[in-house]
């Protein structure tokens, strides 16, 4: 993605990379002990935060990208314009499979996910990265050839 495709503003990039950190901060990760922040932008400037909350049953446990998606979902808010993740990682994670789904059903093929290293901002400039060593990619990089609302005649996501 070059930077002209780049839809966030210096503003709302800093604010969802400081609320997927605040996010982190709600995690129940007893057993992986990997916790994990996400946000999400709404197009009225709105964040909602998600952590992932793990469960003695582990198929109970859910990520924070979808606990953030089903948090906003429920209040109303089914649009957004923007996604961050932070993990314990100095390498920044990336949505697991199922998240990228259901970040599907809300978001534009192009909304721009921030994936954001532990160490943020990271002082050294590393090839392939964006600054402070976040990996800027999009919804549509992260999942392909994707099925979404439209193939069953909703409306596609858009912002
Ligand atoms: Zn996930």
């Amino acid at each position: 993605m070059s930077p002209s495709d780049w839809k966030l503003t210096a503003e709302q990039r800093s604010l969802l990379i400081k609320s997927a950190f605040e996010a982190k901060e709600g995690s129940y990760s007893p057993y992986s002990k990997f916790p994990v922040g996400a946000a999400l932008l709404a197009p009225d400037g709105k964040i909602v935060k998600g952590a992932n909350i793990e469960n003695a049953s582990y198929g109970g446990t859910i990520c924070a990208e979808r606990t953030a998606v089903v948090k906003a979902a429920s209040e109303g808010i089914r649009s957004f314009i923007g996604v961050s993740v932070v993990t314990d990682l100095t390498t920044p994670a990336s949505p697991c499979g199922i998240c990228r789904q259901v970040l599907r059903e809300f978001c534009a093929l192009e909304t721009p996910v921030l994936l954001v290293p532990s160490d943020y901002p990271q002082k050294e400039q590393k090839k392939g990265y964006g600054e402070g060593g976040v990996r800027e990619t999009t919804l549509g990089e992260l999942l392909p050839d994707s099925f979404g609302p439209e193939h069953l005649g909703k409306p596609s996501p858009s912002a």
